[in-house]
């Protein structure tokens, strides 16, 4: 049988254009469609504005530090809309060169949703085309639960196109975008709120990286309530959100985020119609491979929800390339995923916590509380936390956790080292690069308890 296509992916987020231009690059006929802006979450409405939105929010602090070296400032202002213009011109940009590097590898891009019409065939901008292949890769939506006033609620993908910057917000959630947004609306001068239904924010990694974290947002001004969720919200005369929050508090806001989850972005996409397995979020099930319960339909990133993250869908993706176009079969790889939260103070975590090791193995924990030197002239109280979890027979490193700054860039290091196996003494033996912050990973002597 011969089809149109060898390959047609759906969706031109991180997973389907790596897939997609790999596949092409090959000499493989390619056709892919994306419903909304190339480049997809990260670059158009997740990882890469966000980052932005860090940076310019990061300013306020540097700002204040600055005093304590010697700079007096005239009056500073923060000028959203110049802020905003700046930003979306370069999403532009790179929205831009996804494109121009899709069309040069010689992938037909069709701007249009598609869905499936069963194992080999797709319907796209009203056209039937059919592939031997077919890529799933459309990502994730906002999951925002329902509840009286839900509809004056906004999410991430709103966030980044707020007309003027809030006076109170009040953000919902504990997760990597309810945190990472409290610090940014708060760095850029906005009071904001977060309740988090939970006992503590970030569930699943370390507990005492995030006891560190919840404290250290809290002494930079977010004002952060666990234990609370929203129980409504009504819409007032002067245009501001009333909140009624279940512990019976009244509070009042004008702009309410929600950030409590993402779910896969299945929903009339035509799976069923295909035969293709959906696990209880909607998730695509997949093997190792990415091959879907239907042999021809593959899918990668978030859209199967394993572990959502950008460098994760271009690994499955790459994977998928290997296995199914060079003969090469690739599981994708999930274990010792470094990963970072880039609120303020910033988090970056490889391995285990101490939780889940000491579950597993006999360990020694190593750990290190200190300010910066950065933060001694400026005044600032601000602490650094470093903390290493060691089997304590193998001696190997199983987990490096770190808050403060530069966590995410020393993460990325400490996630090479981890991968080769390396031991404490390892770490150990390597030199110090001194006056840093990071040479506190390499001189933590003795262990603070064992398990
Ligand atoms: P996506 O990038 O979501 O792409 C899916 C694409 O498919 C979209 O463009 C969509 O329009 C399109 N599509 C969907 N359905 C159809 C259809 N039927 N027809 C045609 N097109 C369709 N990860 C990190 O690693 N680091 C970060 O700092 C980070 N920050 C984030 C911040 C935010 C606010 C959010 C929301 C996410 C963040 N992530 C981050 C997660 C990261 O963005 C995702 O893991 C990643 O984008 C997943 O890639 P994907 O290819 O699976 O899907
Ligand atoms: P997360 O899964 O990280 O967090 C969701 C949060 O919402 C949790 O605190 C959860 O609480 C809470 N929640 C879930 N349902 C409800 C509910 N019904 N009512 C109240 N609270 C609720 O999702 P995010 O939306 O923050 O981010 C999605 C994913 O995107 C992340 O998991 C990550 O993979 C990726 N991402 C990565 C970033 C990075 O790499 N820096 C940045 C941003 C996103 P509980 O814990 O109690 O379940």
């Amino acid at each position: 049988m011969s089809f149109d296509y060898d390959l047609f992916v759906i969706g031109g987020g991180s997973g389907g254009v790596r897939a997609a231009r790999l596949t092409a690059e090959d000499g493989f006929r390619v056709g892919l469609a994306e419903e909304y802006r190339m480049g997809g979450t990260c670059v158009i409405r997740g990882c890469v504005p966000k980052k932005l939105m860090v940076y310019a929010s990061e300013y306020s602090s540097h700002f204040e530090d600055a005093a304590g070296y010697g700079w007096r400032l005239g009056k500073i202002a923060f000028d959203w809309d110049a802020f905003r213009a700046a930003r979306d011109a370069e999403i532009d940009r790179l929205e831009g060169l996804y494109r121009a590097n899709l069309a040069r590898a010689g992938v037909e891009i069709f701007d249009a949703r598609a869905r499936l019409i069963d194992p080999h065939t797709v319907e796209v901008g009203g056209r039937k085309v059919t592939a031997k292949h077919i890529l799933v890769a459309t990502g994730g939506v906002p999951f925002v639960p329902e509840f009286p006033g839900s509809e004056h609620v906004i999410t991430s993908n709103e966030v980044f196109h707020l007309p003027e910057l809030p006076k109170r917000m009040l953000v919902v959630g504990g997760g990597y975008i309810a945190c990472e947004f409290a610090s940014i609306f708060n760095g850029l001068g906005v009071h904001v709120t977060q309740f988090y239904r939970g006992a503590q924010i970030l569930r699943g990694f370390d507990d005492e990286l995030r006891g560190h974290l919840a404290e250290e947002m809290q002494r930079r001004g977010v004002d952060l309530h666990v234990g609370t969720d929203v129980e409504f919200v009504r819409r007032q005369e002067n245009g501001s959100l009333f909140v009624k929050s279940a512990d019976g508090r009244e509070w009042s806001f004008d702009v309410i985020l929600y950030a409590t989850g993402r779910r896969p972005n299945t929903a009339g996409l035509g799976l069923e119609a295909a035969g293709v397995e959906t696990g209880r979020f909607g998730e695509i099930r997949v093997d190792d491979y990415g091959r879907s319960s239907v042999p021809s339909v593959f899918a990668v990133g978030d859209v199967t929800n394993r572990v959502n993250l950008t460098p994760v869908a271009i690994r499955e993706a790459v994977a998928f390339v290997e296995t199914v176009f060079r003969g090469n079969p690739t599981p994708a790889d999930h274990e010792l995923v470094p990963t970072a939260v880039f609120t303020q103070p910033e988090l970056g975590t490889v391995g285990k916590t101490e939780e889940e090791a000491r579950d597993e193995r006999p360990v020694e924990v190593y750990l290190s509380a200190f300010r910066p030197m950065r933060n001694i002239l400026a005044g600032r109280k601000e602490r650094m936390l470093m903390k290493m979890i060691v089997c304590s027979e193998t001696r190997q490193v199983m987990g490096v956790h770190l808050a403060g700054p530069a966590a995410a860039e020393m993460i990325q290091l400490a996630g090479v080292a981890l991968g080769m196996g390396a031991t404490k003494e390892d770490f150990d033996r390597t030199i110090a690069v001194h006056p840093t912050a990071a040479e506190e990973l390499v001189l933590m002597k003795k262990p603070v308890r064992s398990w």
